[in-house]
């Protein structure tokens, strides 16, 4: 604890510390509004220092607009913190702040930066409609008691969430970023956490933890969709987790074919794709077709032709296969049936395990 004097203003009472730092139960609200007042009048204040005031449990209000930098380093709300409507055109750092009672931060504009970080909650706390236009930190909060935080109606576009307990928070109608995942594509994106999203970021391992954390909130709550965003989420950073070739190359191949076991329509598109791509394969190095329909190679393509060699193909991949030495004379087209065969086998089980996947997360 440090024992310094904390201002140069007047003691209070018989306390060792001013009325603003005085953690007296009874002093008085008044005259810490009035204190509170010529603070925030201060025109020739470079930021609006509130560094470890003691709020008393009532009594007291911010101005509508706060048109400096603030700081309500821990500062110490004794009793619920209204803040809800407030302005803040500067930033706003509540960084290790303790929040003792309820906290409100409805329809607040943090126009600057905003920091909670370390801040202590030991009530329910609420972020409606609540607008965060830089970066908003509430990275390891630490919750006591009942602490709790909501947020509800609002962009968590600039929320960064790293190292805190996601079991505390709670997500009603909420937008959360949006990760472009093929070269900026517009249709191929997830949702996302700003931390990830943070070019500063270098705590690949937090960001994943996190991911976790908010599928199993998610779970929690039958809210599949999300749940398998950030478990998606949470496959894609573990990339830069683990750097090893192997790894990113499983991991990479497991994404394309059935988004890690989540997607039933990758395999299915990847088995369309096969089986109607590799028929104009054999089409145009030579087909027998022999008696199933009297085509040789050679001709022109009709759809006709293609349909029987797609027929072909499908019966080799799946039984027909003691035959096509009849109608593939390379041997090479004989093994690209034989890969194909594979491949199949493998987005069949991928096909099945996510439609597991799907079924057990409906019931259970
Ligand atoms: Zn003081």
């Amino acid at each position: 604890m440090h024992h310094g004097k904390l201002c140069d203003r007047e003691l209070y009472r018989d306390d060792n510390k001013c009325l603003c730092h005085s953690e007296r139960e009874d002093k008085d609200a008044e005259d810490f509004q009035s204190e509170l007042d010529e603070i925030f009048a201060d025109e020739s204040a470079e930021y609006f220092d509130l560094t470890r005031f003691v709020f008393p449990e009532r009594g007291w209000r911010l101005p509508k607009e706060i048109k400096k930098d603030v700081h309500f380093g821990a500062v110490k709300f004794l009793g619920a913190a209204y803040i809800g409507g407030t302005h803040f055109s500067g930033r706003a750092y509540f960084i290790g702040t303790e929040f003792l009672g309820q906290a409100h931060f409805e329809m607040v504009s943090f126009v600057g930066e905003a920091r909670f970080r370390w801040a202590q909650f030991f009530g329910k706390t609420t972020f409606s409609q609540t607008e965060f236009m830089q970066k908003a930190d509430f990275k390891w909060l630490d919750f006591k008691g009942d602490g709790a935080i909501g947020f509800a109606n609002m962009s968590l576009d600039n929320c960064l969430f790293i190292g805190t307990d996601c079991s505390r928070l709670k997500f009603v109608n909420v937008t959360w970023p949006i990760r472009r995942t093929l070269w900026g594509r517009k249709f191929f994106f997830r949702r996302a956490v700003a931390d990830e999203l943070n070019p500063e970021q270098k705590d690949w391992e937090g960001v994943a933890d996190l991911y976790a954390d908010l599928e199993r909130h998610y779970l929690d709550r039958s809210r599949h969709q999300e749940a398998n965003a950030f478990y998606i989420g949470q496959q894609d950073v573990l990339r830069k987790v683990n750097r090893s070739f192997r790894y990113w190359l499983a991991n990479r191949l497991y994404r394309l074919f059935s988004v890690y076991g989540v997607s039933y329509v990758r395999p299915l598109l990847w088995l369309a794709a096969m089986l109607l791509l590799f028929p104009l394969v054999f089409i145009r190095t030579g087909i027998n077709f022999g008696r199933v329909s009297g085509y040789y190679y050679g001709r022109s393509l009709s759809w006709d032709m293609y349909w029987d060699a797609v027929a072909l193909n499908l019966s080799f991949v799946t039984f027909g296969r003691g035959e096509i030495a009849d109608y593939l004379t390379e041997p090479w087209q004989r093994a690209i049936v034989s890969l194909e065969t594979l491949f199949a086998l493998v987005l069949v089980t991928f096909l099945v395990l996510a439609l597991r996947r799907l079924f057990r997360r409906r019931t259970v």
